[in-house]
């Protein structure tokens, strides 16, 4: 089905039966991170953890979006501390009493894409830490409110900044959602932040049967970023920490649908 185009994009509408799709893969998706969040503890490796999520969503029928994407050799991306993301696993990367840890990941099933993450405290940390989490996770609530016929790409970014700025934390600017369904990038942007860049969709209307990935990427300091030397792992530029949540949702004609809740 054809939607609205955006940048002489077309935004794939989709239809039930590929909706009940990407929520069969967000099932996935969701009992992929529930292990993971059971698996996150002090010693564990981030390589541990990938080989945990890999099997997960492979039992499932299913297979990891990210593993061979662009070259990407993992399941999950590794967001340890100051990575906001794409840092690829290692079983040098021990996490410690203290660390905050994200995972992003992709499941595929039946040609249709779910993508999701979160952020997890390892053992005991810091109440600003939690506090980062904390509003990270609210952020991306809050953008579920906006989801609904007739708002704007533009109201979600809007929810999102303004939670996170009031909390005083900063919304990564240098990457934003997306939208997704048989690919797991498809126009719609859907940036964190109304002010400046990637404005180009911010006037998309949203429309029963959209599909995106709303990701909140905040930073406990500055929204810069850097690139590590591997061309993949992105850093806070200052190394504060960052925090990342992120669901796949669908807009129906009465709201949001998570398509990657448990
Ligand atoms: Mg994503």
């Amino acid at each position: 089905m054809s939607g609205p185009r955006v940048r002489g994009e077309q935004i794939a509408l989709k239809s039930k039966s590929e909706l009940e799709r990407m929520r069969h893969a967000g099932r996935i998706h969701a009992r992929t991170i529930a292990r993971l969040r059971e698996a996150i503890r002090p010693g564990v490796t981030s390589a541990e953890l990938d080989e945990l999520a890999e099997a997960s969503i492979r039992e499932a029928g299913g297979a990891p979006s990210f593993k061979g994407y662009q070259g990407f050799p993992a399941t999950i991306c590794a967001q340890l501390n100051d990575v906001v993301v794409h840092g690829i696993p290692s079983e040098d990367e021990v996490l410690e009493e203290g660390d905050i840890f994200g995972a992003d990941l992709g499941v595929i099933w039946e040609g249709y894409h779910a993508d999701g993450a979160f952020t997890v405290g390892v053992g005991e940390i810091d109440p600003e830490s939690a506090r980062l989490i904390e509003v990270t996770r609210e952020a991306l609530e809050l953008a579920f409110e906006q989801v609904l016929p007739g708002k704007t790409i533009r109201d979600i970014a809007a929810a999102v900044q303004g939670h996170v700025e009031a909390a005083g934390f900063s919304i990564v600017r240098a990457l934003v959602g997306h939208g997704i369904g048989s690919q797991m990038h498809e126009p719609p942007q859907v940036p964190n932040f109304v002010d400046g860049g990637r404005g180009n969709s911010y006037d998309v209307i949203l429309r029963p049967g959209m599909t995106l990935a709303i990701e909140p990427m905040v930073n406990a300091g500055g929204y810069d970023v850097k690139q590590d030397a591997d061309g993949w792992k992105v850093r806070t530029r200052d190394g504060s920490r960052s925090a990342h949540f992120e669901h796949t949702v669908a807009v129906t004609e009465d709201g949001c649908w998570i398509l990657t809740a448990p």
